[in-house]
């Protein structure tokens, strides 16, 4: 098996005394911040004015333009949009990056497909945690972490692996298991995964069970428990145990059922039509087309982003998780950045 560091393989000390700047509040931005923080490191928030701002304020941070942050930081960790991050990164990343400082990433996107160059003079390395950010924030929280992995693109200081480990134990990954990888590895399998299994793939799963059983007369609460509410009782059991554990909770009828039925829905067909996927992504091909959607000012996202949003399933899903007060807890306190 290859080397996956825990936290007592990473020696945070090269960290210490460093100042991180993390530009950006979102998803990722609040979660890295606040569990840097809570390992004793010493963090800057860098921003534009607005909602952000005024929550990083709230949470206690010293928040900042994004350059000034920059110019004050020794690792400037990018936790923007994907596609926001050429814009800001020319215009007021890039001025403060003076030779030694280090700059990080959360996905290898932007410097893989070259939509960012850093200088030859800086220290580039990624930490890509394998999970939604409330996610790495929730479970450091509770003591444990979310994986995350480590790649380095430029070491100018003959640190920047380690700084990338420090990093990634400051957030709590080192807790669950930090691998080595590279921007491309990161980039690829991270696009494949989250567009073949993780998002893309179950969402289409999901909604071509739900339709599958509503088009043949059943009702739409029966479909949504079954195809949707259930899926995360079973995936529960999938993350704790591999697939044994999951069929082991499961009734025989059902792990015959997944046996035989399984395949015949996720098959070599699929499994071609995945390789596709790969290969669009691998070809830069999904890349160039989300960036071009981009500057088409995402015509097409939005309007299947609003098609989506009306399908049956969100319909019926809302009005069922309203009677569940315990999901809906949950929901609320992870919109909350
Ligand atoms: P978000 O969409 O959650 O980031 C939004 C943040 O960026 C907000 O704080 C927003 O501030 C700020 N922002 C947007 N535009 C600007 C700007 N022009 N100037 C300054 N701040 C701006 O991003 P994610 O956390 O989803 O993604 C960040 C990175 O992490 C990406 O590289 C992504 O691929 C990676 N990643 C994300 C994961 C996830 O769980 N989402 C998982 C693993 C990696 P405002 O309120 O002002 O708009
Ligand atoms: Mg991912
Ligand atoms: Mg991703």
């Amino acid at each position: 098996m290859v080397k996956v560091y825990y936290q007592a393989d990473v020696n945070e000390g090269v960290l210490k005394g460093k100042r991180v700047a993390v530009i950006g509040y979102g998803s990722q931005g609040h979660a890295h911040a606040q569990n840097l923080r809570d390992s004793g490191h010493q963090v800057v928030v860098g921003l534009r004015p607005g909602k952000s701002w005024a929550q990083a304020e709230e949470d206690g941070f010293r928040v900042l333009p994004v350059r000034e942050a920059c110019e004050t930081a020794d690792v400037v960790m990018v936790l923007l949009p994907d596609e926001k991050q050429p814009a800001v990164y020319e215009k007021e990343i890039k001025p403060a990056l003076t030779a030694g400082k280090a700059l990080a990433f959360a996905h290898g996107f932007n410097v893989h497909f070259h939509q960012i160059v850093p200088p030859e003079d800086v220290d580039v390395f990624l930490v890509a945690p394998k999970g939604p950010g409330h996610l790495v924030r929730r479970t450091f929280e509770e003591g444990a972490g979310v994986p995350a992995l480590i790649g380095v693109h430029q070491d100018v200081t003959g640190q920047a692996k380690e700084l990338a480990l420090a990093y990634a134990k400051g957030v709590g990954a080192a807790r669950a298991g930090v691998l080595e990888t590279n921007f491309q590895e990161e980039t690829e399998t991270d696009l494949f995964g989250e567009q073949a299994v993780l998002c893309g793939g179950l969402t289409s799963l999901v909604k071509a069970g739900f339709e599958t059983l509503v088009e043949a007369g059943y009702q739409k609460e029966v479909a949504y428990f079954e195809c949707m509410h259930e899926l995360k009782l079973i995936v529960d059991l999938m993350y704790e145990q591999g697939l044994e554990g999951m069929r082991h909770s499961i009734s025989d009828t059902a792990q015959w059922g997944d046996f035989v039925s399984g395949p015949r829905v996720i098959n070599e067909e699929t499994k071609e039509r995945m390789k596709e996927v790969l290969e669009d992504i691998q070809s830069g091909r999904f890349a160039k087309g989300w960036i071009l959607e981009n500057q088409a000012n995402r015509a097409e996202f939005n309007a299947i982003n609003n098609r989506e949003k009306q399908h049956p399933i969100e319909e019926v899903g809302k009005e069922l998780r309203k009677m569940m007060p315990f999901v809906q807890q949950k929901q609320k306190r992870e919109l909350v950045k």
